[in-house]
């Protein structure tokens, strides 16, 4: 299959679900795991940063990294390939971003269906799931967690650990969305995270047509009908935005 041909898939197309991680957000700046572990964390793991044993042995540590990544997040901004994605809203009946970043860049370019699998990096709740929640970030400090309103305990990043499960709600409707549309389009993920790195072969096994654009090979491009060997704000621009 030829991108002409995905593009005149999408023409057709009512229903489109995009799978998206960390490469979508490396042209805004907002870096990988891998990226992130540089200069004063470059001797940790993520394993060591995020994990519910890593919070617990350590909150301060593991808040600061958060804080600065939350920085990081609150500096970036979407780029044309987040841009595409949102304009492209109203050509569908459904175009339902998937997405396993926690940066909210999907949402900040108006996409207005957006599923965040691991959850946000600017939202905080309880630690002891008390029932607070923060979705805001402006009055979270950079040292350590602050506590918990309601009931003592420190708060935590709203993000899903490594160790921890995805919101049982959220992963069903994406495994519904995916079966469902013609078209699903992978972005920048290395396909390796479960259970998002089960999505595409859903999709697959459903009857939809799979695009996985990557600049490198992933372990997804064996279930893909194309593989683009591009960036996400070059591919993205180039099949959806008319022309
Ligand atoms: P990953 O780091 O495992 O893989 C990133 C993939 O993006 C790689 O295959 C790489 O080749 C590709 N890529 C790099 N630059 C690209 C570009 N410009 N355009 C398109 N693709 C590009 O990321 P993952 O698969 O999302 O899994 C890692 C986990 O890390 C996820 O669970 C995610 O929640 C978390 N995470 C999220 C963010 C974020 O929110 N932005 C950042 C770091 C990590
Ligand atoms: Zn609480």
């Amino acid at each position: 299959m030829t991108l002409a041909a995905v593009r005149t898939l999408l023409q057709d197309a009512r229903r489109v679900a995009v799978l998206t991680g960390a490469g979508m957000s490396a042209e805004s700046g907002v870096p990988t795991f891998r990226d992130a572990l540089t200069g004063l964390w470059s001797n940790f793991d993520p394993e060591q940063l995020a994990t519910p044993q890593a919070f617990r042995a350590n909150p301060a540590l593991v808040w600061r990294w958060y804080s600065e990544r939350r920085d990081g997040v609150l500096a970036a901004q979407p780029h044309a390939g987040h841009l595409a994605l949102a304009r492209a809203t109203e050509r569908f009946d459904s175009l339902t971003l998937i997405t396993q970043n926690v940066d909210g860049l999907h949402a900040r370019a108006g996409s207005t269906d957006v599923l965040e699998l691991h959850g946000n990096i600017l939202h905080s709740r309880c630690l002891d799931e008390c029932g607070v929640h923060y979705d805001h970030p402006d009055h979270l400090p950079a040292g350590a967690p602050p506590r918990c309103p309601g009931c003592g305990a420190p708060l935590r990043p709203g993000v899903v650990w490594f160790g921890e499960s995805l919101d049982p709600a959220v992963l069903s409707r994406a495994e519904r969305l995916v079966a469902q549309a013609q078209v699903v389009l992978v972005v920048g993920t290395s396909g390796l995270v479960y259970p998002a790195a089960g999505l595409p072969s859903i999709a697959r096994r459903a009857g939809a047509k799979v695009v996985v654009i990557n600049p490198e090979p992933s372990a997804l491009d064996r279930l893909a009908h194309l593989v683009l060997p591009q960036t996400a704000a070059q591919a993205l621009p180039a099949l959806l935005e008319p022309g």
